[in-house]
């Protein structure tokens, strides 16, 4: 480990799918030699360095390239290999502590996989000496911020934002229109709003999943479907929204980056919203370490959530695929994202929510919440970013059924832990544990329905549809209009 790169190790490098010329493949060799025991490169030969606190990003097992994931372990390391700490978590330290946590905000790219492996810095002085050579130094070593930030990025930015992408920092609010969906009209109506999941089945036959459906239908705004939770293969998400719509519900369409690539996405998209899905939310998806064996790649997604909103914004804003074909008939599209609110500290979480937003999130679910005192600072860090008048929040909510289901999301769950007090009171309640849950679920949604900045909230039911009657009406939240 050296003083530059602060975490254990560096995965091994990329090698480029073509064979380059001698002299690049010796500017390769050298370039790696230097980056990789500095900054933990691995010749991704699409270099954010710049723009990541000069510590690598793909030393990340997911290759997230737009902050960490809410799977980070409560002592901040990685939980797809929890012998190594979180390297996202290493760059936000590091760029708060130096002052450039801002930067952590533009929306970069995916890998271009034509450059992967090979070198970068041929592409910088390429771009020095078009810029100017004595203009760039100048620029660098002078005094005056502005001239050195614009200078830097004369340079890096065109590297690092190539013109297919154009990623920015800045807030690109969605078109002023008519809500497409009713979770987006009572969102906007100022209600508070009540999302539920169903969980899809493992086979083929939708008796149940309808008989699901039907029992939460008359509590509930929409229904979230989730993609593969935990990594395990079910019924589609996509395929139990068309059941839903069939059966006249608001179906919310979750993806995960996990199992999309750029141009599945795309075209998942255009289809889903062709037989009528209008709320999609973009996860990350679990890494497959927790699922099943035989374990499936938990190396690299090929997209993350913060690139899966800004794709889907401009295919619905500008009618845009990511190579630049256009098309008539955009899709009409309410678009949201999961958030973690502990996973960090608070100013972090609300800097890489503000990303999210900046990207194209128009509503947060956010993972189950047990401590719901603890939402205060991170509201307010949302707050400070003026984030909370951008995006309308559900607050994640579960009935837990037993105390084994409470020992499972604290321990196996990514991004989930529950604090000891709940985890006692659900062991002591022996027989009635299950009831012990329920009350639990209705303390979190007496707490958070007085709080000022939350919208709703999203009950994840954990397999337990039945319950969501009870909640929704001993909370006295009210049934939704239609
Ligand atoms: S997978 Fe998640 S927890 Fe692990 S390094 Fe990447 S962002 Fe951090």
């Amino acid at each position: 480990m050296s003083a530059i790169k602060p975490a254990r190790r560096w995965q091994p490098a990329f090698f480029p799918f073509k064979k380059e010329s001698f002299g690049k493949r010796l500017l390769a060799k050298v370039e790696f030699s230097v980056k990789g025991p500095l900054f933990g490169c691995r010749m991704c030969g699409n270099c954010l360095l710049q723009e990541t606190a000069f510590i690598c990003p793909m030393e990340c097992p997911k290759g997230m390239r737009n902050g960490p994931c809410g799977g980070i372990t409560p002592e901040k390391n990685c939980y797809v290999d929890e012998t190594r700490k979180c390297i996202w978590y290493a760059i936000y330290k590091r760029a708060l502590k130096t002052g450039r946590e801002e930067t952590l905000l533009e929306v970069l790219p995916p890998l271009d996989w034509n450059k992967v492996g090979t070198e970068t810095w041929g592409d910088v002085i390429r771009q020095i000496k078009k810029v100017g050579t004595r203009k760039f130094v100048g620029g660098i070593i002078s005094g005056d911020k502005i001239i050195k930030a614009a200078t830097w990025d004369s340079v890096f930015k065109t590297i690092r934002q190539p013109e297919w992408w154009s990623g920015d920092a800045d807030y690109h609010p969605a078109p002023e229109r008519e809500p497409v969906t009713d979770l987006e009209r009572q969102l906007r109506e100022g209600k508070f709003v009540v999302a539920t999941e169903v969980t899809p089945p493992l086979g083929a036959g939708t008796d149940k999943l309808i008989r699901d459906i039907e029992s939460v239908k008359p509590y509930v705004t929409a229904i979230n479907f989730t993609d593969s939770s935990s990594a395990r293969p079910k019924m589609s998400s996509i395929a139990c929204c068309s059941v839903a719509i069939n059966q006249g519900s608001e179906p919310v369409f979750q993806i995960a980056a996990r199992d999309t690539t750029r141009s599945g996405l795309q075209s998942t998209v255009i289809g889903a919203n062709a037989i009528g899905i209008k709320n999609i939310l973009c996860v990350t998806g679990d890494n497959s370490i927790i699922g099943p064996s035989p374990t499936s790649n938990m190396n690299l997604l090929d997209i993350d959530s913060v690139q899966m909103l800004w794709i889907i914004r401009k295919m619905r804003d500008d009618g845009v695929y990511l190579d630049g074909r256009s098309y008539k008939n955009l899709p009409r599209l309410f678009l949201g994202s999961a958030t973690s609110p502990f996973a960090l500290e608070p100013e972090l979480q609300a800097l890489k929510d503000q990303k999210k937003v900046n990207a194209g999130a128009q509503f947060f679910q956010t993972n189950l919440i047990f401590e719901p005192e603890r939402l205060d600072l991170w509201l307010e860090q949302l707050d400070k970013r003026n984030v909370l008048n951008k995006v309308f929040i559900l607050v994640g909510v579960a009935p837990i059924k037993s105390y084994k289901v409470a020992q499972y999301l604290h321990t196996k769950v990514p991004g989930v832990s529950l604090p000891e007090k709940i985890l006692m009171r659900m062991e002591n309640a022996g027989e009635s544990a299950s009831e012990e849950g329920v009350q639990i679920a209705l303390e979190v949604i007496d707490s958070v329905k007085r709080k000022q900045g939350i919208n709703g909230i999203h009950i994840m039911t954990l397999g337990w549809e039945s319950i969501v009657q009870r909640l929704v009406t001993e909370s006295g939240l009210g049934l939704p209009t239609r």
